[in-house]
């Protein structure tokens, strides 16, 4: 856009409580601007006093995110990378760790030169530069700032970008998501901890310029009427969220309430015309009732947060409607299919064992990967998942006692062992192998055809890798071993030869994967859990 040299912030907070679905929101409004030929960029900051999302336990923070350059980040990375259909870096996701560690290490080295250092202005200027940063090159860069208005910890963030729009006056909007609980009882939404939560942020110096408000049901007139008198801003600048049927059906909100407009007047920028077509596209996918179901048993380990795997589920859904069949998929509990055994898998017509850490439940993942292997049922293994399929075709090969070297350090036969280098450093942040790596395919193989080419880029996120040392083990229970790093030395994918869809990859497609553009291999375990279907239909 030619009336854009320098770029625009939109800084999105959120008030009440948390969970509101603020990263879905802020990810919608970025996909309207981009569906209006905006060039958009995003950034969440996390307002934790950890450097990164690594060792944040996944039961209570939900899934680590992976950027292709390998930061390990909060889930609303996520959300901004299937709703923008972009790749961001490490630069999008920042915790107040990170900028800490910097600030005293340039302490340290003496940088300040005996000045006082400060939360005001020398935490917020850096704050202000890693935002900048972010936003180079972009028309509008949107950020999400963690938390909710009122925490201690996010008064540096919300100081910082108060001061950013004093520094970059006609450039900076503010978007406040709120929530409007519903009292059964009096039968009456309640605008109260809004107001409150928006004379908060007007405390701290933060007028906004769209309040969105979040609730459980569609929101009568008087709400709109409340937030807009109490919030000082025009009716038109309130857009109501209620809860929708499909998470990808909130760009679709956002645009015809019209709030784009509030932006581009405020920027003075010209949009081109709305390309809303692709998220039209996507709500009926999203929403139609198929006549077909396929049910996937999702084999996991951290049943009590679903977030966890939240882009695994993304990718699965995607391929369900690509394929034009229902999704019907069952947390399976690795630690019951290890008591009770594999028996209860044949209602399913695939099984999609992902990623995890630890030893917990990784026997009932060994069954199910023999329960697959030798019934025929499709299987897609994803990090974890293809190592423990690998443990269970060494054991069927014979090597009783074949094992991962995380759940036992020293074994006889890890054929899951330690990667070189990563000795010692099992409880480290940011030590992983983490990020975009290469794999070369095997020509003729399964995942040749699955990709279309034999040469893909995946990211990563483990330490440990098969152990080539036992390839004649994994062979004789007919895996082979179709995908590996360029030199050879690391495994990334192994298949079954004599199987209809078994596979496994080192890496984390689910990353990757779209909502109108499923993973490949995601789409490959939904194509062949409906042809096992149909058979058992027929049989
Ligand atoms: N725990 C395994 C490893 O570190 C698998 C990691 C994963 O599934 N992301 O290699």
């Amino acid at each position: 856009m030619g009336n854009t040299q320098k770029t625009r912030y939109i800084f999105v907070t959120g008030g009440v409580i948390s969970g509101l679905g603020k990263g879905i929101t802020a990810a919608s409004i970025g996909a309207v601007l981009k569906a209006r030929g905006i060039k958009v960029s995003m950034q969440k900051l996390d307002v934790y006093l950890n450097v990164d999302a690594g060792l944040l336990n996944p039961r209570e923070h939900g899934e680590c995110f992976v950027t292709k350059d390998g930061a390990e980040t909060d889930l609303d990375l996520g959300h901004y990378e299937r709703f923008l259909d972009e790749e961001f870096t490490s630069d999008s996701s920042v915790m107040s760790g990170r900028i800490l560690l910097n600030l005293i290490n340039a302490e340290r080295s003496g940088y300040f030169r005996g000045d006082d250092v400060q939360i005001v202005p020398h935490l917020t200027s850096e704050i202000e530069k890693y935002v900048m940063k972010a936003g180079e090159g972009s028309d509008i860069h949107i950020v999400e700032i963690g938390g909710t208005v009122g925490d201690i910890e996010s008064d540096a963030f919300l100081e910082a970008v108060r001061q950013m729009a004093l520094n970059h006056p006609g450039r900076c909007a503010f978007v406040h998501v709120v929530y409007v609980p519903y009292i059964s009882t009096s039968k009456e939404f309640k605008t109260k901890p809004a107001q409150n939560s928006m004379r908060d942020l007007r405390g701290i110096g933060i007028m906004p310029d769209i309040v969105a408000v979040r609730a459980e049901g569609p929101l009568p007139d008087y709400v709109r009427d409340k937030i807009s008198l109490f919030g000082g801003l025009p009716k038109e600048a309130v857009v109501m969220l209620p809860n929708a049927d499909t998470v990808y059906r909130v760009p679709r909100t956002l645009y015809d309430s019209g709030i784009g407009w509030i932006f581009f007047k405020k920027f003075g920028m010209t949009p081109k015309e709305p390309a809303m077509a692709k998220w039209d596209k996507l709500i009926e996918a999203a929403t139609t009732k198929y006549k077909d179901t396929v049910r996937i048993g999702v084999i996991a380990k951290y049943l009590d947060n679903e977030d966890t795997y939240l882009s695994v589920i993304e990718a699965l859904r995607a391929a369900a409607w690509h394929n034009q069949v229902n999704l019907a998929f069952d947390w399976v509990d690795a630690e019951k299919i290890e008591k009770h055994g594999a028996g209860s898998l044949s209602q399913y017509d695939g099984l999609l064992v992902p990623g995890g850490f630890g030893s917990r439940g990784l026997e009932g993942m060994v069954a199910c990967a023999r329960y697959a292997m030798d019934n025929q049922l499709p299987y897609l293994g994803i990090c974890l998942g293809m190592q423990m399929a690998v443990v269970a075709a060494a054991r069927k090969a014979g090597l009783e006692d074949a094992i991962s070297s995380e759940v036992q350090p020293g074994a006889k036969h890890p054929v899951i062992y330690i990667m070189a280098g990563q000795e010692g450093k099992e409880s480290t942040g940011g030590t992983l192998r983490l990020g975009n790596y290469p794999c070369v395919i095997q020509k003729g193989s399964l995942a040749e055809k699955v990709y279309g080419s034999t040469d893909i880029i995946e990211r990563h996120r483990h330490r440990y890798e098969v152990n080539q040392k036992y390839t004649e083990y994994y062979e004789k229970a007919g895996l082979s071993l179709s995908g590996k790093s360029p030199n050879g030395k690391l495994v990334e994918m192994i298949e079954h030869t004599n199987h209809p869809y078994f596979i496994g990859t080192q890496a984390h497609p689910e990353f990757k994967s779209r909502p109108d553009r499923p993973h490949v291999l995601f789409d490959g375990l939904v194509k062949a859990a409906i042809v096992r279907q149909q058979k058992s239909a027929t049989a």
